[in-house]
């Protein structure tokens, strides 16, 4: 079978809710993915990061198929020999004493919403069911019911009402908006130190710092959103260290488990996650057996192999790289780590036939809200591989 064979199967058998690029990849490698036909191409979207140690990193692999060979799936009713050591090296890792493993990103966001709730009732004394959580414009948390109800996107929105209420929605960027938003019934502000699939979209400096000040003095829990800036993609462990901001609760997802399986996680201290009871909360699926094992080869990734100081490293370099190239249609470029957007001028004729140009050239990148091209290859990339494609992506913002 041909690519065109593989796509008219997908356009006639599968739901259209994305608008993939027609490639179609059979096999990746570290930075690289190759399609049906033979072709190579340089991953620069990683999977929305979550294959930040690259594509079937052997480590993590290795983890997969030996412990698929154990046990896969107990189901929390029993206890596992994975989970707790994932917990402890979570924990480790990050300094948060506690963690609550769920699936995918939205879950974990869900679960975060549901704590920082208890939380209000049961610390804070806020009356029963009259939480608010204060949210960002340009947020993107997922896309269940309660995170799409507190979208700004309106393709995320239109059709899905009716919403969850019990959300507010300030300016991203702006802490006096959070600020007058507070009531004595806010249970939690949560926002992405970086928004991510908003548009690579940096808040001012110092604003995080005010955020966690305000939350601070209000006794409001602080919320961070990391499934994508975490665990080494912009440069640090956590986007929120750029401000050395240790925020109350911290959601991570994608690349906690290398690309390999859908893995996420609530962490927090005892004396909020700790107010979960049994049977308030779960998942089948959440903590199982393998999801464990293979997070645990995922983030031994992340620190053998200094992927957070790698992604600081080459992303310095490409972001000045890309800066320094001539070109009509570029509005922008900025980024952290390995996180970058390149922002096109309205009159660019929008993202997309960039991304089909890079294609061409053997470069995968995913616009992101029609204006912002987004790079975000493996943090495994090397200088010589940013060298390598910096001629083509030239050659693509140059186009007419
Ligand atoms: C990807 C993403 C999510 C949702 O994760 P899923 O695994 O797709 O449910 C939530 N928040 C942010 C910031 C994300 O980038």
């Amino acid at each position: 079978m041909k690519t065109q064979d593989y796509i008219a199967l997908e356009e006639q058998y599968g739901a259209h809710n994305y608008h993939p690029l027609d490639v179609v990849i059979t096999r990746g490698d570290g930075v690289w993915v190759y399609d049906v036909d033979g072709k190579k191409y340089l991953d620069c979207l990683s999977a929305y990061s979550a294959v930040n140690q690259g594509h079937v990193h052997p480590k993590i692999l290795a983890a997969l198929v030996e412990q698929a060979g154990k046990v896969t799936l107990t189901s929390r009713a029993f206890r596992n020999d994975q989970l707790p050591l994932l917990y402890q090296e979570l924990s480790e890792l990050t300094g948060y004493e506690m963690s609550l493993p769920m699936n995918s990103g939205a879950e974990a966001v869900e679960t975060a919403l549901k704590i920082a709730r208890k939380w209000a009732y049961q610390v804070k004394k806020v009356p029963r069911h009259q939480a608010e959580i204060i949210t960002c414009a340009g947020n993107f948390h997922g896309r269940t019911i309660s995170t799409i109800s507190f979208s700004t996107e309106p393709l995320y929105r239109d059709d899905f009402g009716p919403f969850t209420p019990g959300f507010v929605t300030v300016p991203y960027g702006d802490a006096e908006a959070i600020a007058k938003a507070i009531t004595p019934n806010t249970a939690a502000v949560l926002l992405e130190p970086i928004q991510g699939e908003g548009g690579v979209i940096i808040p001012p400096k110092g604003y995080l710092q005010k955020v966690a000040e305000l939350c601070k003095r209000n006794n409001v829990l602080f919320i961070a959103d990391e499934i994508q800036t975490g665990l080494g993609r912009t440069g640090k462990l956590f986007a929120a260290q750029h401000e050395d901001v240790r925020p109350d609760v911290t959601v991570i997802g994608k690349a906690l488990a290398g690309g390999f399986y859908p893995v996420s996680a609530v962490l927090s201290d005892k004396e909020i996650l700790g107010l979960f009871t049994p049977g308030e909360h779960g998942s089948t699926f959440g903590g199982n057996p393998l999801a464990a094992a293979v997070a645990r080869a995922a983030l031994k990734v992340i620190v053998d192999e200094n992927l957070v100081q790698r992604s600081a490293e080459m992303g310095e370099y490409f972001v000045e790289q890309l800066s320094e190239i001539p070109s009509p249609h570029v509005k922008e470029v900025r980024g952290k780590g390995l996180l970058i957007g390149v922002e096109l001028n309205a009159n660019a004729g929008g993202a997309r036939r960039f991304c089909e140009a890079l294609q061409q050239k053997g470069i995968l990148a995913k616009e992101t809200h029609d204006r912002v091209i987004r790079f975000a290859p493996p943090l495994v990339i090397d200088k010589d591989t940013i060298d390598w494609a910096l001629p083509s992506i030239r050659a693509a913002l140059n186009m007419v």
